[in-house]
């Protein structure tokens, strides 16, 4: 889960690190009021989007492409910029081209900045272990850097033994350049984000860029924080946090439901149960060519209502051009409960595309059986391989017919009979 700058920066604040004082706003006007309770001569306007590259980054349709990071030093400013990015659409590298909108920006006192390093955290999947990682690079640059020179990316594999040592921390803020206070602020800013790293269950902390003051302070300009999903459990307060406008729909109603459900780029839906086969059936579709629209496991321990609702997510996803059902019924989920949600969920909203089942173990002789009899028209498919295959073709036989378009075209029209009569 992904939340805000200015959320991050309070959490920051809240363990001691240090942050610049700033008010968050949702109209030109509280921007303003912001500006003035503040006080100071210059501030630093900063949309509010689940994306960095801001800086960099363009408002759609504005041709004085300024990005979403200013630096401004009167009110009035503050104001006639709080206008331009409010409610307009940020695109920046991060985003992809199509954008996000800005709902909320931030203001805080600007800092004089003398030099911009980087500070991040996260697990390494090679060493497995949680991970400092530094540069004197830091800034917008950031990337561009790890780019051209990867030595200048320090990296520091933490033991959880002994988490992150004073000395190690020492070591790092002198392998940055940095001496005295300076040395002494980042170390302690290295030591924080450990300890908020263990204890929030983060998944990222990325400070970038930590700006060093002229006085020697460092004072973290730009805050990153991703919590790790399974762990939300037991952080109601982190989960507060979310922001429904900047998540996928279709996650959000799967995490209402418990289900595993992540949003891909491709076509083809598949529903499974169990993560390791959910795993299987999208790298099955991926194996003949085809591109998985998502990636979703219901827990084997689903009621007939909620395979339904899982079904439902899958089929109304406006980008699913087919849909495979790949279920082994062992133990605990039985085959036929999930033939009877395609039978429920298709008869309240009849198919749009073609629908490949394939479905073994317990009652599956039962379940197709009854798919075959009262179902919607749907190919059944011996083994994953050969389902993978079947749904990899149907989903470009919709694309070659513009079956969706021919589905959407008969339904506009007779809405527009009802209407009409
Ligand atoms: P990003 O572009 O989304 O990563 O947004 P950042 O918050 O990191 O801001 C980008 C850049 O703006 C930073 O690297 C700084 O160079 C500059 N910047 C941000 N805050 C301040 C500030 O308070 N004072 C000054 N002078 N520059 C700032
Ligand atoms: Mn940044």
């Amino acid at each position: 889960m992904d939340i805000h700058e200015y959320q991050a920066k309070q959490i920051l604040g809240r363990h001691g690190i240090r942050v610049p004082q700033g008010g968050v706003a949702s109209t030109p006007g509280e921007a303003m009021r912001v500006a003035e309770r503040l006080g100071g001569r210059r501030w630093v306007l900063k949309a509010q989007i689940h994306a960095g590259g801001r800086k960099e980054g363009h408002f759609e349709g504005d041709p004085s492409a300024k990005g979403g990071v200013r630096v401004l030093d009167s009110v009035d400013a503050v104001g006639l910029n709080a206008e331009q990015m409010l409610y307009h659409v940020l695109v920046t590298k991060q985003t992809g081209p199509q954008g996000t909108e800005v709902k909320r920006v931030y203001l805080e006192q600007a800092v004089d900045i003398q030099r911009e390093l980087y500070l991040g955290m996260l697990v390494d999947r090679r060493s497995s272990r949680v991970t400092l990682i530094a540069s004197t690079e830091g800034g917008v640059n950031i990337e561009l850097a790890a780019r051209r020179s990867p030595s200048s990316i320090l990296r520091l594999p933490i033991d959880p033994e002994t988490g992150l040592r004073d000395q190690d921390a020492n070591n790092m803020a002198a392998q940055l350049g940095l001496e005295g206070n300076a040395a002494e602020q980042a170390a302690r800013v290295m030591s924080i984000m450990y300890d908020m790293f263990i204890a929030n269950d983060a998944a990222l902390i990325e400070i970038n860029p930590l700006a060093i003051t002229r006085e020697g302070d460092a004072v973290a300009l730009d805050a990153v924080l991703t919590f790790d999903n399974n762990a939300l459990f037991r952080h109601q307060d982190i989960r507060a946090l979310q922001d429904d406008t900047e998540t996928n729909l279709g996650e959000l109603q799967a995490a209402h439901h418990g289900f595993n459900y992540v949003k891909l780029d491709g076509n083809i839906g598949s529903l499974a149960c169990g993560a390791g086969s959910a795993l299987a059936t999208v790298d099955a579709i991926r194996h003949y060519g085809g591109e998985p629209a998502n990636f979703l496991d219901v827990p084997p321990d689903s009621k007939v209502g909620r395979v339904k609702d899982a079904f439902e997510l899958l089929a109304s996803d406006p980008a699913v051009e087919s849909i495979l059902v790949n279920v082994f019924g062992g133990g605990i989920m039985r085959c036929d409960a999930i033939a009877d949600a395609i039978l429920v969920a298709t008869r309240e909203m009849p198919l749009e595309v073609p629908l490949v089942v394939r479905l073994s173990g317990t009652n599956a002789r039962l379940a197709l059986s009854s798919l075959r009899d009262s179902g919607p028209p749907l190919t059944i498919a011996d083994n994953l391989a050969d389902a993978a295959e079947k749904v990899v073709l149907a989903a470009r036989e919709t694309r070659r017919t513009n079956r969706r378009g021919w589905w959407d075209r008969v339904q506009g029209a007779l809405g527009k009979q009802q209407n009409d009569s």
